[in-house]
């Protein structure tokens, strides 16, 4: 897995339920087709699926990510799910 970018990760709330921040994630891979395809997403800080104590949105979904394929780390931008992400109570 690439190195986790910092900066966009720290713009979102921490997970409500374990408290953990979010951090994001810019992998490239090349698909069946040979075309380069580029993947951004947030994942649980120091997120690690061997850890006991994992999240209960990692059990629903493993990983938990938030998709983040508009967000743009040169303008700052967070990303429309992650918006959505922040704009939840509390
Ligand atoms: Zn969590």
């Amino acid at each position: 897995m690439k190195k986790p970018i910092k900066n966009l990760g720290k713009k979102l709330k921490p997970c409500p339920f374990c408290g953990r921040k979010m951090v994001f994630h810019k992998e490239i891979r090349i698909n069946k087709y040979g075309k380069q395809v580029t993947y951004q997403y947030y994942l649980h800080e120091d997120y690690d699926i061997y850890h006991d104590e994992s999240c209960i949105l990692d059990e629903i979904d493993m990983p938990f990510t938030i998709g983040a394929g508009d967000a743009n780390p040169d303008t700052g931008y967070i990303g429309e799910y992650a918006e959505d992400w922040n704009r939840r109570e509390g």
